[in-house]
């Protein structure tokens, strides 16, 4: 396996969710057993050298990769969710998103300001969610040291815009 190889599983959809958008579909990577290994290994390699002591997972296919990897790098799993589907205490951030709006949550007691935390996420696009997460990261104390993804829409902006605002976050994106 490989990254040309684990690329070649993800399968594009024009005009998906609204015309115009060019979905990844990422969930063949995940339903390759070699592939799924092989992004959540290269990951885990590339943050080797910072002390993580959680990986935060994106909704929903964040959460995919996020078990897995914190699993790989013996941390513990917390989840950033779309508004109303945490059951206790939050803090909150709204967002734009490159196909409508949103805002994501967190429980408020999952970090706290001795964690070293690593986002994940499938793609990033305009980095709007990802700012988001790293907002409602920040209000528990935690630091945010990395952002994951297997894909950057770099024409979108989102690279760009995390390097502008959140220079102390180190994005790697596994399969461009
Ligand atoms: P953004 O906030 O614009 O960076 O969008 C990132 C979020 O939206 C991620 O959680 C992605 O799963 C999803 N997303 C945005 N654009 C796409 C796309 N073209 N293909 C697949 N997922 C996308």
């Amino acid at each position: 396996m490989d990254v040309v190889q684990a690329r070649s599983a993800i399968v594009e959809i024009a005009d998906y969710p609204e015309p115009g958008v060019v979905f990844k579909d990422v969930t063949p990577v995940f339903a390759d057993a070699g592939a799924f290994k092989f992004v959540v290994e290269k990951m885990a390699e590339v943050f080797s050298d910072r002390k993580i002591t959680a990986v935060v997972g994106i909704e929903a296919r964040g959460f995919i990769l996020g078990g897995a990897l914190a699993q790989l790098m013996q941390v513990g799993f917390v989840p950033v969710r779309k508004l109303g589907k945490l059951p206790r205490e939050t803090y909150r951030a709204d967002y734009v998103l490159e196909y409508g709006t949103d805002a994501i949550e967190i429980h408020t007691d999952s970090l706290t300001n001795q964690d070293c935390v690593l986002i994940v996420d499938d793609v990033l696009a305009t980095g709007g969610t990802v700012n988001a997460a790293i907002q409602v990261i920040e209000q528990t104390g935690a630091q945010v040291a990395g952002f994951a993804v297997l894909l950057n829409l770099d024409f979108l902006g989102g690279a760009a815009r995390i390097a502008l605002e959140h220079p102390e976050v180190r994005l790697v994106s596994i399969l461009d």
